[in-house]
C-alpha cells in the first residue's frame, strides 16, 4: 500500500473539519500535505538594521532603553512605546493593543523583538517579542496559504507531524543518475528542508531540486505527447516531383534566404515523412514566412492534396488570398477566399467546389473551421499568427482532413522559454534572417507635445511620395481611459492635411466591405495617411508606407509595438517609427527606450516576457502556459532547457519504458493521459 496515498485523516489532530479545509486547499493525501509548499518564509535571523529595507520585517535583540509608555485611545485600543538600544542603534518600538506587556518590560532588560521596520521613523512595529535574548529556534519559519478553518500555525504542526511519521517513506521519483549528475538534493531531504529550513543555503538547494523536478515532469509530458502524436497519427506522406516544386520556386522574383531555405527543407522533410507534421514556424515580421508557406502549399498540391491557410483577421485573409492568387495564377492553381462576408449563393458554390476538389488553396478566417466546410482531400493546414487561435481551434482545424500536416506560423517571436513550454510538443523552425537589402527602421520616442513636428515630418515624407500609418489604442473616446482615439485623431489629421493629402480611417467596427475599401485605397495610395486601431497589426503589407506613428505607445506591449513597427520598412525606402508616449513608470520608460535601441524581435520578446510575465505574454486564456508551483519560467530558464533535453533523451530511450528506476516518472506520465495522446489544456 502506498503510504503517500493515505488520507490526511490518518494523522492525529486532523478531524473531519480540518480535513475538509485541507481538501479546499487541494490536500487530500499525506503526499499532498508533504508537498504543500510555503509561499514565503518569516525571517527570524538577527540582522543589522543597516541592511534592512524600509517596510521589511526584521528581528533584533536589544536592551530596553526607556520606561515603556502606554496610551489608551478609542474603546479598547492601546499603544505601547519604548526605546530600544540594539547594536549601534537607538530605535523606537511600538506595540498596539497589548497593554499587558508594560508590566513585563523594564529598563535595561534584554528582549528580542520582531516586526516591521519603518526606516524613516526609525521605528519597529512589533509583531512578536521574546523577553530575553534571541534563541534561535528556527530562523526561517514557513508561511503557507491557508483556507477554511485551518491556521498557518496549525498547518505547520500537521506538516511537521506528517514529516515525522512519513518522510522516510517518501519515494525518490528522480533517477539516481540524474540526481548524481546535477548534484540534486534527495527527495526526502528536500521536502524536509522546504518545511523546516536550516538556512537560506539549504533552502536554495532544495528549491533547485524542485525546480528541476517540476520542469522534468512537465517536459516528459510534452515529449511523450510529441512522440505519441507522431507515432499514433499516421500522417500524410506527401509525394511530389522536386522539379515541379523548383519551377515554382524559380518563378519567384527573388532567391530564398539561406534561413528560408533551411526552414523549407525542414517542412518538406516533415511533409514527405509518414508522420504528421506538427511544426511551429517562427520568423520576425518581413522575414518571408508567407513565401515559405506558399511553396509548402504547392508541394501539397503537387502531391494531390488541398491546402488551407487560416489567419486571424479578414484584412489579412484578403491580403494573403491576393498575393497567393498572383503567385499561383501562372501555375493554374485555384485559390479561394472564405470569410464570414462570403454569403448565400457565393458561399454555397464555393463550398461545393471545395468539397469537389476544384479549389486547391482555401484562405480564410475562423470561417474555415465551421462544420459545413468540407474539403475533398486536405493535406496541409497552415495557420498564421497562431497564438491568436486557441488550442481548440487549432485542433478542430487539424481534424478537418484525414490527418493533414500542420504548420503554425507566428511573427511574434516567442521567447524560447515560452516556446518550449507552451509549444513543447511541437517541432520548431526559425527564420532568423531578413532578406538582404532591408534598411533598419529608425525608431524615435517622443512626447505627445511634439505632435506639430511629427505632422511636419509626415508632410515632408508624403511629399516624397511615401505613406504613413497613425495608430491609436481605441476607436472612440472613453471616459475611463485618457487615450487618443482613432476617430478624433482622424478628424484632426483631416483638418491638418486636407485637401493636400487624404486620410483614411480603419477600425474593427467597420463593415468588412468598408474595411476592404479603406485598405484598398491605402494600398493604391489614394489615401496617403491611414489612421487605424491595431487591426493593421498583423501581416498587412503596403511597401510604400514608411512612417508608423503610434499614439500612447506605452499602452502596448513590446511585442505588439514591434508588430506594428513591422508594417513599415517593407520596401526599399528608409522607414521610421515614432512612438508617442509619456510613460509615468520606470518600466514604461525602459520599454520605450528598448524599442528605440533594437529591431530584433527576439530580444524584444525576451524583454517583454521579463517585464510582463508569462501570463500576460499571450493573454491568459489562450496561453496554454502551465502554472508552475516552485519553478519560474523566466528566471529558471536554464533548468528548463536542461530538463527539456533530458526529457527528450529519456523518452527516446528503451530503459525509460522498462527499468524500475523510472517507474515513478512513468506512473506520473500515465496519470496524465498524454500516453493516450491527450493534449494538456
Ligand atoms: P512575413 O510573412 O514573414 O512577414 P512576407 O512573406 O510577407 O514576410 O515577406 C515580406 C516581404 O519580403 C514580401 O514582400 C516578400 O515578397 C519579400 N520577400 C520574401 N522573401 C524574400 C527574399 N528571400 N528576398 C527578397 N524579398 C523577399
Ligand atoms: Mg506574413
Amino acid at each position: 500500500m502506498d503510504k503517500m496515498k493515505q488520507p490526511v485523516g490518518v494523522l492525529k489532530g486532523i478531524g473531519e473539519e480540518t480535513a475538509a479545509s485541507l481538501s479546499e486547499m487541494g490536500i487530500a493525501t499525506i503526499g499532498d500535505l508533504l508537498e504543500y509548499f510555503p509561499y514565503r518564509y518569516e525571517d527570524y535571523r538577527l540582522r543589522d538594521l543597516a541592511e534592512v529595507q524600509h517596510d521589511e520585517r526584521v528581528t533584533v535583540e536589544g536592551k530596553v532603553h526607556s520606561e515603556p509608555s502606554l496610551a489608551f485611545y478609542g474603546k479598547k485600543k492601546s499603544r505601547l512605546t519604548f526605546r530600544l538600544l540594539t547594536g549601534r542603534y537607538l530605535v523606537s518600538v511600538v506595540c498596539f493593543n497589548r497593554p499587558f506587556y508594560k508590566k513585563q518590560l523594564s529598563i535595561n532588560q534584554i528582549v528580542t523583538v520582531s516586526g516591521k521596520w519603518d526606516k524613516n521613523r526609525q521605528t519597529i512595529t512589533l509583531q512578536d517579542i521574546v523577553f530575553g535574548p534571541h534563541v534561535s529556534k528556527q530562523d526561517l519559519e514557513p508561511v503557507y496559504a491557508v483556507r477554511g478553518t485551518v491556521t498557518v500555525k496549525q498547518l505547520r504542526k500537521h506538516i511537521v507531524n506528517a514529516l515525522k511519521e512519513f518522510n522516510r517513506d517518501l519515494p525518490e521519483n528522480l533517477p539516481e543518475q540524474i540526481i548524481d549528475t546535477y548534484k540534486l538534493m534527495g527527495k526526502q531531504e528536500a521536502v524536509k528542508t522546504v518545511h523546516l529550513p536550516l538556512d537560506h543555503q539549504s533552502l536554495k538547494h532544495a528549491r533547485r531540486r524542485f525546480v528541476y523536478e517540476e520542469f522534468l515532469l512537465f517536459q516528459l509530458k510534452m515529449q511523450a505527447l510529441r512522440k505519441v502524436q507522431r507515432e499514433q497519427s499516421a500522417g500524410t506522406g506527401h509525394v511530389f516531383a522536386e522539379a515541379g516544386l523548383n519551377a515554382f520556386t524559380d518563378s519567384l522574383p527573388f532567391e530564398l534566404t539561406p534561413a528560408q531555405d533551411r526552414v523549407l527543407q525542414e517542412i518538406l522533410g516533415d511533409m514527405k515523412s509518414p508522420y504528421r507534421m506538427n511544426r511551429l514556424l517562427q520568423g520576425d515580421v518581413g522575414s518571408g514566412k508567407t513565401v515559405v508557406a506558399a511553396i509548402s502549399m504547392y508541394a501539397a498540391i503537387l502531391s494531390g492534396y488541398q491546402s488551407a491557410l487560416m489567419v486571424p483577421t479578414e484584412i489579412l485573409a484578403e491580403q494573403h488570398a491576393n498575393s497567393l492568387l498572383a503567385l499561383f495564377e501562372p501555375f493554374g492553381v485555384t485559390v479561394a477566399l472564405l470569410t464570414s462576408s462570403v454569403k448565400g449563393k457565393r458561399r454555397r458554390e464555393l463550398l461545393e467546389r471545395l468539397a469537389g476538389g476544384e479549389i486547391s488553396i482555401l484562405v480564410g478566417t475562423h470561417a474555415l473551421i465551421q462544420e459545413e466546410v468540407n474539403f475533398n482531400k486536405l493535406g496541409l493546414v497552415i495557420t498564421d499568427e497562431q497564438h491568436r487561435f486557441g488550442v481548440n481551434q487549432r485542433r478542430v482545424l487539424r481534424e478537418k482532413g484525414e490527418s493533414p500536416d500542420v504548420l503554425f506560423m507566428t511573427a511574434t517571436p516567442i521567447p524560447r522559454t515560452l516556446a518550449i513550454t507552451a509549444f513543447g510538443e511541437m517541432d520548431v523552425s526559425v527564420i532568423d534572417q531578413l532578406p538582404a537589402g532591408r534598411k533598419t527602421i529608425e525608431t524615435y520616442w517622443v512626447k505627445h507635445n511634439m505632435l506639430d513636428r511629427i505632422l511636419g515630418f509626415i508632410d515632408k515624407e508624403v511629399q516624397k511620395g511615401r505613406q504613413a500609418y497613425v495608430i491609436c489604442p481605441l476607436i472612440e473616446e472613453s471616459d475611463k481611459l485618457d487615450v487618443q482615439n482613432a476617430i478624433d485623431v482622424h478628424a484632426m489629421l483631416v483638418h491638418s492635411f486636407s485637401p493636400k493629402w487624404n486620410t483614411g480611417l480603419m477600425h474593427g467596427r467597420l463593415h468588412p466591405n468598408e474595411k476592404e475599401a479603406v485598405m484598398r485605397e491605402f494600398s493604391e495610395n489614394k489615401t496617403q495617411i491611414l489612421v487605424s486601431t491595431t487591426v493593421v497589426e498583423v501581416g498587412v503589407n503596403v511597401p510604400n508606407a514608411t512612417i508608423m506613428v503610434i499614439y500612447d505607445a506605452e499602452r502596448f506591449g513590446l511585442s505588439q509595438l514591434h508588430q506594428l513597427r513591422g508594417r513599415v520598412g517593407r520596401g526599399s525606402e528608409q522607414s521610421y517609427c515614432i512612438l508617442m508616449a509619456d510613460p509615468k513608470s520606470e518600466t514604461g520608460k525602459e520599454r520605450m527606450k528598448i524599442m528605440t535601441e533594437t529591431n530584433d524581435g527576439f530580444v524584444l520578446s525576451e524583454k517583454d516576457l521579463e517585464l510582463r510575465g508569462p501570463g500576460d505574454f499571450f493573454g491568459k486564456k489562450q496561453s496554454g502556459v502551465p502554472e508552475f508551483k516552485v519553478a519560474d519560467m523566466v528566471h529558471d530558464y536554464r533548468a528548463l532547457e536542461t530538463a527539456r533535453a533530458d526529457a527528450a533523451k529519456l523518452i527516446e530511450s528503451k530503459a525509460f519504458w522498462s527499468d524500475p528506476e523510472y517507474s515513478h516518472l512513468r506512473d506520473d506520465l500515465a496519470s496524465t493521459g498524454v500516453l493516450e495522446g491527450e493534449k494538456l489544456d
